[in-house]
């Protein structure tokens, strides 16, 4: 007789994210796994397993996660069918992992994303319910009766295992960089959002290779690792077959895509090949960094119809000084050369930026500097924070000399001129009309609408139009033809009001 373990008790799960586009691309990942080993979703207090997915860019997240361990810790001294998992920005170096688990001995399991496929096992191992319900399934029959249907491929061992200072076992991660003949850490590719979403998110390029000398990102997600395009390719046709008609191609500097892989497809030859994808309507692409996109890149990217003109291309800082300091690699007039050839090449661009204020010996001038390219620029969207210390990066090294109430001032500050120049910029589109990808429905202002985005990435909010005749709350919204507006429809959308963060109006055409 052969004993045989055909399943294991299933649990339920809740999976918190905090943090980029990446991680929630990540959690996404996760959830199908655990989806397909057929634990449920649940609540954070329901849950059996609760993964923390978390963020380091900048102080704020990262205590959000320490309060919820704390949290979790005492949940845990209450139950014993409850673990712990970690994974996102949080975990870097083995240092960081140790840290970690000496101060949180209840964290059971520490996961790079690409070492996400431990969890089978690792659940496997350590979860076992304390209810009989739930307990191992296991089934004998004669050995003969025993016949894989395929061959099964050896599984090397794909996680390590420590000892804590309680001496629990806790399992770790392998290491970043695998040593010649082990088993490669890979990205998992399968991905079944929960809910069917029109948008969805494409990681291409892993990791970043750049040293800011402010940023953590480089030393919790290892160096650049593009995935292949035909793994990209296949993902995205399996998104679209479940209703994805718009795709954003996330990379921390997205046009390095393909510098590491044999034949160095770039970022412009990738979207050539997704483009091609039938039912895929638009595709978008984040963060871009000025050295990496040429002009020929860009030419080509503009001649495709389904990529969308919009780009995210932050600049960090207004002044030359503060940018060495940051080592951002490129001076302004680097910057400003980048803008001018990506508006000329590529007409109706929209364009968006980040900015960082009150960075190590930022002085007023060079704080106005970066004011004075703002109205010089004139971005669409800034996004602007305020400089916090990341403990291991070079920055941390220096006085963070500017006060808390001085660095957000000039946020305020960034803030206050953006909405002026967004406002202006969205004037114009006024009476015009735009093609809006309905994202879903939303009733934040007390009235219901739908939301969804043009090509340049305005947010777009329109009511459900009625057919001329029926029942409407206001003439404008009377179209001849009208049906029931689904999310993924891409519908005209005449503007009748701008702010300076969104386009409002209605459907003109279905
Ligand atoms: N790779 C992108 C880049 O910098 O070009 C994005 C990296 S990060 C995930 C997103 C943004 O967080 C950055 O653009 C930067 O503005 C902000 N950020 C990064 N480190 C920060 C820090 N220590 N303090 C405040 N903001 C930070």
């Amino acid at each position: 007789m052969t004993t045989m373990t055909t399943s294991i008790a299933r649990g339920k799960y809740h999976i918190w994210t905090v943090g980029c586009q990446m991680n929630q691309a990540d959690s996404q990942r996760i959830q199908t796994m655990l989806d397909e080993m057929g634990w449920e979703e649940t609540s954070m207090e329901q849950a059996n397993l609760v993964i923390l997915n978390t963020c380091s860019v900048r102080k704020a997240p990262e205590e959000k996660a320490h309060n919820q361990l704390a949290q979790l810790k005492h949940a845990k001294s209450k139950r014993s069918d409850l673990l712990v998992a970690l994974m996102g920005c949080m975990i870097g170096s083995q240092k960081t992992i140790d840290e970690l688990s000496k101060r949180y001995p209840h964290i059971d399991l520490f996961m790079k994303v690409e070492q996400a496929d431990i969890l089978p096992r690792f659940l496997e191992e350590r979860w076992t319910p304390i209810s009989g319900a739930g307990c191992l399934d296991i089934e004998f029959m004669p050995p003969d009766e025993y016949v894989p249907v395929e061959p099964i491929e050896r599984i090397l061992p794909t996680f390590a295992t420590s000892t804590n200072t309680s001496g629990k076992r806790t399992v770790l991660p392998m290491a970043i960089t695998p040593k010649m003949g082990e088993r490669t850490a890979h990205y998992p590719t399968k991905i079944e959002p929960a809910k069917a979403s029109p948008t969805a998110w494409l990681p291409v390029v892993l990791g970043c290779n750049k040293v800011c000398t402010y940023c953590i990102v480089p030393y919790r997600r290892g160096r650049e690792r593009s995935r292949p395009v035909d793994e990209l390719v296949t993902e995205t046709a399996s998104l679209v077959a479940k209703g994805a008609k718009e795709l954003t191609l996330l990379g921390q500097t997205v046009e390095a895509y393909g510098l590491d892989l044999p034949g160095k497809p770039d970022l412009a030859e990738l979207m050539k090949h997704l483009s091609q994808i039938d039912g895929l309507e638009r595709i978008r692409f984040m963060t871009s960094y000025p050295r990496h996109m040429n002009d020929g890149m860009i030419e080509r990217m503009a001649a495709l119809p389904k990529v969308c003109e919009h780009v995210n291309i932050p600049v960090q800082a207004g002044d030359d000084e503060v940018l060495k300091r940051m080592k951002r690699g490129y001076t302004l007039d680097e910057y400003r050369d980048r803008i001018t050839r990506l508006r000329a090449l590529w007409p109706g661009v929209s364009l968006s930026t980040d900015i960082i204020v009150g960075f190590c010996g930022e002085s007023e001038e060079e704080f106005q500097h970066t004011l004075d390219l703002l109205e010089e620029i004139r971005f669409d969207v800034v996004h602007v924070a305020a400089y916090s210390v990341r403990p291991g990066t070079v920055a941390a090294r220096w006085e963070d000399d500017i006060p808390l109430a001085e660095k957000k001032r000039r946020l305020h500050a960034v803030e206050e001129v953006q909405a002026r120049i967004a406002y202006e910029l969205n004037q114009p589109l006024i009476g015009g009309v735009e093609e809006a990808l309905v994202e879903e429905e939303n009733d934040t202002h007390g009235r219901q609408q739908w939301k969804g985005r043009n090509r340049t990435n305005k947010l777009v909010f329109f009511p459900q139009p009625v057919e001329a005749g029926g029942e409407s709350s206001g003439p404008e919204q009377s179209t001849p033809a009208a049906r029931v507006i689904q999310p993924g429809d891409l519908v005209k959308v005449r503007i009748e009001r701008a702010t300076a963060w969104s386009l409002q109006g209605c459907v003109v055409a279905l």
